[in-house]
C-alpha cells in the first residue's frame, strides 16, 4: 500500500512518530494509501524550512520565480492523466470531471500567477516640487496554506501559486482525506528544480497541527479554505499574533429564478450548479428561488433532468455523479434529508443513500415545502442536496436570499437588466453571477462576506496579501 510522506525541505519524511491514517477511495470504502498522522514536530520542521528558505528566495527576480512557476504548470500538464485519476480515486469525484476541470485549472492557477507576478506595482506622488512618495510591495515570509477536500489539488495550488510569485516561502497543509495529489505534487515541485525549503507539503489533520501553524512567530500569514467552522478556530489561534488572514468558508448560496430567464438555458445551467462534484463545489447554488408564476413549469422540469442525472463508478465516462468524500459526509448529507423529513419537507427525487457496492453514494435530492428559515434551508449541507422555494416578489426573494448566515456566491437568472442590478445591489454575497455560473475570470478578486469570508484571493488580490507595502518618502532639495 502506498505511503505518503511529508515533503520538508527538499526530502520525503516520515511523520516524526511514524503514525499513519488510512486513506480511502470513497467510490470503495477501500484503504488505499496511508497519509502522515504529523504533529507539532513535523510542524516545526515545515516551519523551520521555509523560514530558511525566505531569505534567498525572496531575493530572486519576478522573472526567475515566474519561469519556475511555469515549469510546474508544465509539468502538471505532462502529468495530468494520472493526476486526475488520483484526484478521482481520492475523492470520489468523475475521472471526467477531474480531466476537464480539477487539474486544468491547478496547471493554470500556476501559468496566471506566473503572468500576473509582474503586474505587482507600487504607486508614486509628487507631493510637492521637492518630496516624490512612492509605494513598494515586499515578500511577506514564510506563510501556511491550508486546503479542504472537495477541490483538492485545484484549491492547494490556488494558494500556493500567488504565495510563490510574491516571493513567500510556503508550507502547504492539505486536506487529510484527499492528500494524494499534492503529495504527487510535492514530487512534480523536486522536479521542477524550486530550491530546497521554498515549498513544504505537512500531511495530518488539522487539530493536530493547527495550533503550531496558527501560533509560530516565523509564520506570517495563514491563508485557509474550509469549513466555517475551523476558520473560526484558526482566527481565534492566530489573531493574538497579529497574522495575515484570509478566510475561505462555508456558502448556502441562493439562485434567483425570475419568470423571464432564458429557459433552457437556466434550466441547464441550475442542474449543473445544484450537483457539480456532488454538490461539493462551495459555489454550488442550494437554495433556489423561482417566481411564483414559472414555480411549477419549473419544478417539473428541472425535478425530471434531476432524476436522469447517473450516479455511479467516477471512471465511468457516463456518470454524471460519483461518490460523496466520505462515510462521515455521507452520514450528515442524509442526517439533513431526515431533518428535511422532519421538517415537512416534500422530496420531489432522490432522497437516499445508493448502494453501490460499499462505496459513499448519495441521490441527486430536490426538497420543496420547507419553510425558507427551516435548518435545511440555513445550514450548509454542502452535498447533492437543493431546495425550491417559491417567491412573489423582489423584496421577497431578496430576504430570503440574505437570511442565512453565510454570504459567498449567488446567482441570478432575468432577461430583465434593471431586475438584475436590483439584485445585485440587494444581495448580501462577495460574488453574483447573472445568467451564468462558475464562470471565473481569474484576474478578479474571489471571497465571501459574513461567515463565508474574511479577506480575498484572486489576482493582484492575492499577490497584495502575500506582500507587505512599505512607504517610501524621498526630498530631493
Ligand atoms: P474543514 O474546515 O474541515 O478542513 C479544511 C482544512 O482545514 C483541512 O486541511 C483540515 O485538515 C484543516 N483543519 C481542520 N481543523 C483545523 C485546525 N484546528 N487548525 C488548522 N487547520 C485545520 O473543511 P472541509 O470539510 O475540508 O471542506 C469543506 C468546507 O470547505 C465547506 O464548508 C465548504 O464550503 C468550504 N469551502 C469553501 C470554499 C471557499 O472558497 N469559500 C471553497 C471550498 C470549500
Amino acid at each position: 500500500m502506498e505511503k505518503i510522506l511529508n515533503y520538508i525541505n527538499g526530502e520525503w519524511l516520515a511523520p516524526v512518530q511514524g503514525q499513519y491514517l488510512p486513506n480511502k477511495n470513497p467510490s470503495t470504502g477501500e484503504t488505499y494509501s496511508l497519509v502522515p498522522d504529523s504533529d507539532a514536530e513535523d510542524a516545526e520542521r515545515a516551519i523551520t524550512a521555509a523560514y530558511g528558505a525566505f531569505k534567498s528566495w525572496s531575493q530572486t527576480t519576478v522573472r526567475q520565480r515566474s519561469d519556475l512557476l511555469r515549469k510546474l504548470a508544465e509539468l502538471i500538464k505532462e502529468n495530468a492523466t494520472k493526476l486526475a485519476h488520483d484526484e478521482s480515486m481520492d475523492n470520489g469525484k468523475p475521472l471526467r470531471l477531474a480531466s476537464e476541470v480539477d487539474i486544468p485549472r491547478s496547471e493554470l492557477n500556476f501559468r496566471f500567477f506566473a503572468d500576473m507576478a509582474i503586474s505587482l506595482h507600487g504607486e508614486a506622488y509628487r507631493s510637492d516640487p521637492n518630496t516624490v512618495s512612492y509605494t513598494e510591495y515586499a515578500p511577506l515570509g514564510p506563510v501556511v496554506c491550508i486546503s479542504p477536500w472537495n477541490l483538492p489539488l485545484y484549491l492547494l495550488t490556488w494558494k500556493i501559486a500567488p504565495a510563490l510569485a510574491a516571493g513567500c516561502t510556503v508550507v502547504a497543509k492539505p486536506s487529510e482525506i484527499t492528500p494524494m495529489t499534492a503529495y504527487r505534487l510535492s514530487q512534480l515541485v523536486a522536479q521542477a528544480g524550486f530550491p530546497k525549503g521554498v515549498i513544504n507539503f505537512l500531511h495530518g489533520r488539522g487539530a493536530s497541527l493547527g495550533e503550531k501553524l496558527a501560533t509560530d512567530a516565523r509564520v506570517k500569514a495563514i491563508s485557509f479554505t474550509g469549513s466555517t467552522q475551523t476558520g473560526r478556530i484558526i482566527s481565534g489561534m492566530a489573531s493574538p499574533h497579529f497574522k495575515k488572514l484570509a478566510l475561505e468558508m462555508g456558502g448556502k448560496n441562493p439562485v434567483l429564478i425570475f419568470q423571464d430567464a432564458e429557459y433552457e438555458k437556466t434550466l441547464n445551467t441550475v442542474v449543473r450548479s445544484s450537483f457539480s462534484n456532488q454538490g461539493q463545489i462551495c459555489l454550488c447554488g442550494s437554495r433556489i428561488f423561482i417566481q411564483r408564476p414559472l414555480y411549477d413549469q419549473f419544478k417539473n422540469d428541472f425535478v425530471e433532468r434531476v432524476a436522469r442525472l447517473k450516479v455511479g463508478d467516477p471512471g465511468d465516462e457516463a456518470s454524471d455523479l460519483g461518490a460523496v468524500v466520505s462515510e462521515d459526509h455521507q452520514k450528515k448529507i442524509l442526517s439533513y434529508i431526515q431533518k428535511a423529513k422532519d421538517e415537512g419537507g416534500v422530496i420531489l427525487t432522490g432522497g437516499e443513500k445508493l448502494s453501490l457496492g460499499s462505496g459513499y453514494y448519495v441521490a441527486p435530492t430536490v426538497i420543496e415545502n420547507l419553510r425558507w428559515d427551516s435548518c435545511v434551508n440555513q445550514d450548509e449541507i454542502f452535498g447533492p442536496v437543493v431546495t425550491l422555494t417559491p417567491f412573489e416578489s423582489e423584496e421577497h426573494v431578496v430576504s430570503m436570499a440574505n437570511s442565512t448566515r453565510y454570504g459567498l456566491a449567488a446567482s441570478v437568472w432575468t432577461t430583465n437588466i434593471q431586475c438584475a442590478q436590483r439584485m445585485v445591489r440587494g444581495l448580501d454575497v462577495g460574488i453574483v453571477w447573472v445568467n451564468t455560473w462558475m464562470n471565473r475570470d481569474l484576474r478578479t478578486p474571489f471571497g465571501g462576506v459574513k461567515e463565508s469570508g474574511y479577506g480575498r484571493e484572486g489576482g493582484l488580490e492575492a499577490l497584495k496579501f502575500f506582500s507587505e507595502v512599505k512607504t517610501i518618502c524621498v526630498e530631493t532639495s
